[in-house]
């Protein structure tokens, strides 16, 4: 097979999916990256999202979460307990739940726009 087009790095990072060919997978556990695809052997070594899905989902999840329950406060003013057992869930569901496919998406737009940390190279250039 010739080289065929890339896939869309929004569409293969939200699926967990190879930026380069979009179908081995980019993640070997829950946030731990495969060393490389599986299908096409792209070295995944290039990958470094940090903390930047982190938060993204964090800042989300706050605005959000917080949001609720100001609201649910305001409104009906509940005990204490009940917020504990309404946002706590919630808030782990709002972090974790979207935490893979935000990493997802970030290392394949680190990969489709070749970003990487800067460097000193003074040579040549393109
Ligand atoms: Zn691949």
């Amino acid at each position: 097979m010739a080289t065929s087009q890339r896939p869309s790095p929004i569409a293969a990072g939200l699926a967990g999916r190879c930026p380069q060919c979009g179908k081995g997978n980019l993640f070997n556990g829950f946030l731990t990256l495969a060393p490389k695809c599986e299908a096409c052997g792209l070295d995944f070594s290039f990958a470094d999202s940090g903390d930047g899905p982190a938060v993204f989902v964090i800042l989300f999840a706050g605005f959000v979460v917080v949001g609720l329950a100001l609201g649910v406060e305001f409104l009906y003013q509940p005990p204490y307990w009940a917020h504990a057992l309404l946002w706590g869930p919630l808030i782990l569901l709002a972090t974790l739940g979207p935490l893979r496919p935000f990493k997802g998406v970030l290392i394949a737009l680190q990969y489709h726009h070749d970003a990487a940390e800067g460097r000193l190279d003074r040579g040549g250039g393109r």
